[in-house]
């Protein structure tokens, strides 16, 4: 009871009263150091690596700009490639400033939302049946192991969704000649697991633990061609770590991937109603 401490701005100290809490502050408060200094280095870390994937769009706009200024008044083709490769590049410097501002308020969500709760079958079906009907040259499955009529879990709906959307999507950009994708949902007494698979390019063993990182990707030039900014795994996996989750993947480079998400289940029907009290 020395030391009581939700977050950073609500830190208190008691004053101590012997020798061993004297020695227990100092180690509590060299710990507190340690996660500072790696706090900054984190975002330290960051900072570089955003201004190193802007660096890129950046570049390309600036070389269609003097391009545009140089030839363009002249040449209705210059013109045109030039303003529809620029206005591309600002879309997608556009996604990646949302992305990673999502990324940046991923990590205290459990502050922000603790009362929300997200009922699972029906949110899964939802986001799933969008999918189907976004992406009809694929075959998708829906398999629910025991469907209860509900099952809840104490997460943002909207951050459920996100997660599963990022799952989804990569499974579809990263799917090659069997455009086929399996999304399974199975329960135990205290979790549920949702398993998302594809069968298309896969990942080596290395690659499967690298992917959750800050702008990973496997292969740059073709995640960029596809869209894709090496923030998605990111931004899950710092959301399911904020509502005590785990996110994992299995692979086999050239055959397919599947990514599982657990988080615990709400199983006190109390707390249940409450939350639903609270949301109302
Ligand atoms: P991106 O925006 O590049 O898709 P992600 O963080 O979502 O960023 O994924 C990081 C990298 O992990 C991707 O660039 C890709 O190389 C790899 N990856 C993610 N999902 C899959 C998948 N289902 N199959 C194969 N590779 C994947």
């Amino acid at each position: 009871d020395l030391v009581e401490a939700e977050s950073l701005s609500q830190l208190r100290v008691r004053k101590p009263r012997s020798s061993d809490e004297w020695s227990d502050l100092s180690d509590h408060i060299n710990r507190l150091l340690d996660k500072i200094d790696n706090y900054v280095k984190n975002q330290k870390q960051f900072v570089e690596d955003v201004s190193h994937e802007l660096r890129t769009p950046v570049a390309i706009v600036e070389g269609h700009l003097k391009m545009l200024n140089r030839w363009g008044k002249e040449d209705p083709e210059v013109l045109e490639e030039s303003i529809s490769a620029s206005l591309q590049e600002i879309v997608r410097m556009k996604g990646l400033v949302q992305e990673m501002l999502d990324l940046m308020r991923a990590d205290h969500v459990d502050v922000d939302y603790k009362d929300e709760i997200t009922e699972v079958y029906s949110t899964i079906r939802q986001v799933f049946n969008n999918f189907v009907m976004l992406y009809p040259e694929f075959q998708f499955y829906l398999d629910i192991e025991s469907d209860p009529d509900e099952l809840y879990v104490k997460i943002f709906r909207n951050h459920f969704e996100q997660i599963f959307i990022i799952l989804l999507d990569n499974a579809v950009k990263y799917s090659t000649d069997r455009k086929e994708i399996h999304v399974a949902v199975s329960t135990s007494v205290t979790a549920v697991r949702i398993a998302v698979q594809d069968f298309g390019e896969g990942m080596s063993a290395e690659d499967k633990e690298r992917v959750f990182g800050r702008f990973y990707r496997v292969d740059k030039a073709r995640s960029r061609d596809k869209g894709g900014n090496g923030l998605g795994l990111s931004i899950a996996q710092q959301l399911v770590k904020s509502y005590r989750g785990e996110i994992w993947a299995d692979s086999v480079l050239h055959h397919g991937s599947i990514f599982y998400v657990e988080f615990p289940t709400l199983t006190d029907t109390r707390q249940i109603y409450k939350s639903k009290q609270i949301a109302k």
